[in-house]
This record gives structure tokens, sequence and C-alpha cells, in this order.
């Protein structure tokens, strides 16, 4: 064990909030009697329905197949009936769930697979995402990962988002089952060394690990500070390597791979027991719910009953987020399903919410020593304020994480990153346009060399006409033997 190499530049150190919850232990919800379970839950385009409506499904099967890479296989946590299907990316499988829960099927790999492709055909199958809330899907994240040669493996327990316990707990209770599925992670990229990261508020989770990480080669637990966002993967690797990965290298071009100890538990139970994706921890906080929990819930689960179960509302909450204060999303309705990258519920009164009324840019500052990426928000936000995309792309645009850091230690209360949200998805819409009028360049130079190439063709055979028919049409010379 040992403590973090660097402090990684930038960071804010929230209210954290996490004693509402740091200390009751993970419970099984009690089974809802719908789940909702959407069929985009990972980075790539949504699953496509493999049941009809009025199918019985069981706990545990597969309900849709992914589309191609990124996207991954959805299953039902419970069994059902299916009631409603809604295709497309915010489509979803509705089951309504049966009294009965016969046992699931165990996932298992094709026969003649190796071992290392056993391995990662299970946990593509099980449909793991980035459970910390990236829904990157794991199998891609892996064999990515093994186009370059693995040095180092952090598993990632630092969760930096105010409110947000699922970790910690998982950390303190299911020690054994992380450091099971990082031995397959092991196996299958052939790290030399594994660092799990932790922050230095929980002591307890530093405690479990360490003592079993002793009976363990080359497994590591490093003390990380307290700070936000260090629980993002390039400040992970900046903190517990040393390393600063630059703005456009992936981690894993680095020669390390980046999992959340929740991803770890989800390979461990897929590659053991063959059981795919179906529950998660989510921590449910806030000062408007009336008994803060952690849960372990079926992905599906809308959280009207995940609040039913948690003693209801204590009043009606100013914002309702799925995920942690700073990076979560706001959601209005009580039918939002839970999903497999939802860490958090948080039910929020108004003086749990920062001030609104934002007035003009200071020049403090403040958000410069904020940003953990070493951007200029201020400059950034002012270039988007008049459409400069360009501008704000060369400013690094694209290399923000969406942490909130910046907007956090804002006193002008400027929604920055709201506005780099919608900055970022302003730059992907003018890239497709891009590549498409590339596309259509390339194709009508192609056409234009076509049809030049075709017409010189056609040129020399009307000049090579005459010649032939003048050849035909000349009288045999002398020398044309009779
Ligand atoms: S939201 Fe972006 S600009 Fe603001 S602190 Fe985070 S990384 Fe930096
Ligand atoms: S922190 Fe806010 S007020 Fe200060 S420079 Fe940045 S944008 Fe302006």
């Amino acid at each position: 064990m040992f403590s973090a190499r660097l402090k990684p530049h930038g960071g804010i150190r929230p209210y954290s909030h996490k004693s509402l919850t740091r200390d009751i232990a993970i419970r099984p919800l009690a089974m809802p009697r719908q789940l909702i379970i959407p069929l985009r839950q990972h980075t790539g385009p949504a699953a496509v329905p493999l049941v009809a409506l009025g199918d019985s499904v069981t706990a545990g099967q597969q309900i849709a197949g992914a589309r191609e890479r990124m996207s991954a296989p959805v299953h039902s946590a419970l069994a059902g009936v299916v009631t409603r299907i809604v295709e497309g990316e915010q489509g979803s499988i509705t089951v309504n769930v049966s009294v009965d829960q016969p046992a699931a099927p165990r996932l298992t790999a094709a026969d003649g697979l190796d071992e290392t492709q056993a391995m990662l055909s299970l946990i593509e199958q099980a449909g793991i995402v980035g459970m910390g809330g990236a829904m990157f899907p794991a199998a891609d994240k892996i064999r990515m990962s093994l186009r370059h040669p693995i040095e180092t493996l952090i598993v990632n327990g630092g969760e930096c988002e105010p409110y947000l316990t699922t970790d910690d707990r998982l950390m303190r209770e299911q020690a054994e089952f992380i450091i099971g599925g990082i031995r397959y992670l092991q196996a299958i990229t052939h790290a030399k060394q594994v660092y799990i990261g932790i922050e230095d508020n929980k002591t307890e989770a530093i405690a479990r690990l360490d003592e079993l990480c002793r009976q363990e080669e080359h497994i590591e637990v490093v003390i990380l500070p307290s700070l936000y966002p260090i629980g993002s993967a390039k400040q992970m690797i900046e903190a517990v390597t040393g390393r600063q990965i630059p703005q456009n290298r992936r981690s894993t071009e680095m020669g390390v791979l980046v999992q959340n100890v929740g991803t770890c538990i989800a390979i461990f139970h897929a590659v053991r027991f063959g059981k795919p994706v179906t529950h998660r921890v989510i921590t449910v906080s806030g000062r408007a719910i009336e008994q803060p929990a952690n849960l372990l819930v079926p992905i599906g689960t809308p959280i009207k009953d995940i609040i039913g179960q948690c003693g209801g509302l204590k009043s009606q909450p100013a914002r309702m987020v799925l995920g942690g204060p700073m990076m979560g999303r706001a959601v209005e309705s009580l039918d939002t399903p839970i999903t497999k990258g939802t860490s958090g519920l948080l039910l929020l009164n108004g003086d749990e919410l920062p001030q609104t009324r934002p007035s003009a840019c200071l020049r403090c500052g403040r958000c410069l020593d904020a940003c953990p990426m070493s951007l200029a928000p201020q400059a950034i936000f002012a270039e988007l304020k008049n459409d400069g995309f360009a501008k704000a792309r060369q400013q690094g645009l694209n290399a923000c994480l969406l942490c909130g850091s910046c907007a956090y230690v804002c006193p002008a209360a400027l929604p920055l990153t709201q506005f780099f949200d919608w900055g970022q998805q302003q730059l992907r819409l003018i890239k497709r346009q891009e590549d498409k009028l590339a596309r259509t360049r390339l194709n009508s130079a192609k056409r234009q060399e076509r049809l030049a190439r075709e017409a010189a063709e056609k040129a020399a055979a009307q000049a090579a006409k005459p010649a032939r028919r003048a050849r035909r049409a000349a009288p045999p010379s002398e020398e044309t033997p009779c």
C-alpha cells in the first residue's frame, strides 16, 4: 500500500454528503411489479429486441442483442411477460414481473475457444459495461486494450462524486469478488502490475482490500487524495502512476487499462458463474428521501418503486438526479428506470442545489485552477457564446470531461458545463457534416475522373475509326500481292 505518486492538476473538494449512506449496508430491493428495460445502456447504438409482445421471459434471459461494436446485449433481471416494446435509441422493453421466479440459466462460451477468448466471450454475452457510469462495453474496451501490451491495470475505487457510496460499500462488502474479477482481467491482459486506487476518505475499504492484497502478488492499494474528479480515468492514472496521458491519446495506448470496482465484480460473476448483468447497486440519497439507502436493484426498476421502498419522500424534491450531483442526469418522470450505469438516485431539496442566477464573468481565474484538464473554461465559454465552435475546439473543448468543477467554483454562477456539453454536441454534428461533405466531394471527384476517362477512351476510339476506314478504303499498293 502506498500513497498517490502525484497530485493531479486542478480538482475541487465539494461537500461530500456521504455520511448520509456510507455506513448503510447494501440490501436488495423487494421485487418490483414491472421493469422498463432500456435498449441503450452502453455507448454505442441501441440493442435490437429479440422478443415479441406477449412472450414469457426468464430471469437472466437475453431480450435484446448488440447491434455492432460499442453496443451490448440486454437481459431481463426477472421472469415475466413482455407487455411493451419500443424500438430505437430511446426504446425499451417492458416486462410485467411474475410471482414465480425460476432459476436463471447460465451463460456458456462456445466450444473451441482458447481460455482468453472464452473469458472475453462471457464478458461480452453478459452485457457488461463500465459500471462507474461511462457505460463503455467492457469486452470492447478489453479487446481494444489488447492491441497494445498492457503493463498496468488500475482498478478504480475513486468514488469522488458527492452523496454516492455505492463503490465504497462494494469494496467493504464484496472485496473478494473484486479480487476475483482482477485475477480474470490479469489472465486476459497479462498486466504485470495491478493498483486499486481508493480515496483516503474510505478507510474501511482501504483496510479491507489491503488485507486481501497482502495475499496477492502484484496487486497493491494506492491511497488517493479525496479530490473531485479523481475517479476520472486520466486523473486516476496520473495519481497512481505519476504519468500523464496526452489529450489525444488513449490510456491503453500507454499500456494502462482502467476498470471500475463494480465492473470487476460483474466480470467475476460472468466468468465464474456465467451470470449476465441484471442488477446493480445504487445509492439512494438526498435530503428529500425519508430513508437513504444502498440498494441492490434489478435493472429497469422505475424510480417510483425505489422511492416507495425507501420510506417515500420527506418533501417534494427540487431535483431528481440519476448519478451524482456533478455529472448525473436530472430526470422528471417517476417512471424513469435504473440502467447499468446508474450509480445513484438523488432526491435533492432546493437548499442542496447550487445558485443558478448567472452574472457576467468576473475574470477571477478560479475555473482555470479547478479544471483537471488544464483548460481555460472562461475562454471556451466566451467562444461558444459567439458560436465560435472552431476556436472552442482549438482551445480543447473536446478534452473537457464535463466534470462540472469549473461551474462549481464559478462565483458568477455561469452555466459552463451545460455550454460545454452543448458545444461538444455541436462539434460532433459539425464533424458528421464535414465527414459527409468530404465523402460527397470524394465521390464527385471519382465520378469526374471516371467520366473524363470514359470520354478520353471514347475520343481515342473515335480517332482510331477514320484511320481504320482510310486503311480499308485505300487502293492496294503496288507491293500488295495479287
Ligand atoms: S467541465 Fe470541462 S472545462 Fe470545466 S473543469 Fe471540467 S474538464 Fe475543465
Ligand atoms: S470562475 Fe467564472 S467568473 Fe471566474 S473567470 Fe471563470 S468563468 Fe469567469
